[in-house]
């Protein structure tokens, strides 16, 4: 039987990647080898075609998801949000039934991805999204804002941080091999990160 949470935010995310596939593999022709969409694709096409999935409770879902990521997609991106997605499954194996349980996910799987990149935020890349989402989300609890305006709050700091990331000059990852020509371009991997956010919200929000 399908798991109601789970089964939403897999659609979510898989239509989200799916209906900009094309976008994200433009991104990545102005500033690296044009073939993130194509990536991300493949992998979330990949946890489309596991049904299995959908059954089970959202950490679980999460590991087995990201495992995908790492075994389908090669590139960056796929080990990097691989990463993302088995460490915040491991951090709260069932459900998550508080905000603070999402926030420690989320942590976890940020901390994941820093350590798999050798990266932080400032280099334009996916964190430049994930971080600023993540300390939009600590702060929304400690001010005990109510769930739909958390999530509209994270909605809003995603989108400022992926356009923060066209000013920048990326250092990781192969937009660095352009130094200063990567600076004025979108980073894909923020916008893939931007637009998952955005699902995810959306999905919860249903
Ligand atoms: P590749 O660059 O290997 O072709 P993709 O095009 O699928 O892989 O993914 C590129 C994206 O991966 C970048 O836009 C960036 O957001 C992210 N990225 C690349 N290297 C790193 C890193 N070291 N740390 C964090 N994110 C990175
Ligand atoms: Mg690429
Ligand atoms: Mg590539």
């Amino acid at each position: 039987m399908a798991h109601e949470l789970t089964r939403r935010l897999i659609d979510a995310a898989v239509t989200a990647i799916r209906d900009h596939a094309d976008e994200l593999t433009g991104l990545d022709q102005a500033i690296g080898d044009g073939d993130h969409g194509i990536n991300m694709k493949r992998g979330f096409d990949a946890i489309a075609d596991a049904p299995e999935l959908k059954t089970l409770p959202l950490g679980d879902a999460l590991q087995k998801a990201g495992m995908t990521l790492v075994m389908k997609v090669g590139g960056a991106s796929g080990p990097l949000f691989g990463s993302l997605l088995m460490a915040m499954g491991k951090a709260v194996p069932g459900d998550p039934t508080q905000g603070e349980q999402v926030q420690a996910m989320l942590a976890e799987g940020i901390a994941a991805v820093k350590k798999r990149g050798k990266s932080d935020a400032g280099e334009k890349t996916m964190l430049d999204v994930l971080v600023p989402v993540g300390e939009t989300l600590a702060g929304e609890l400690s001010r005990h804002a109510s769930a739909k305006e958390t999530l509209a709050g994270l909605c809003r700091a995603a989108d400022a941080a992926l356009e923060r990331t066209r000013p920048m000059k990326a250092s990781k990852g192969r937009a660095s091999f352009l130094g200063d020509r990567s600076i004025g371009h979108l980073d894909p991997g923020a916008r893939s990160s931007q637009l998952l956010i955005h699902a995810v919200c959306d999905a919860v929000a249903e």
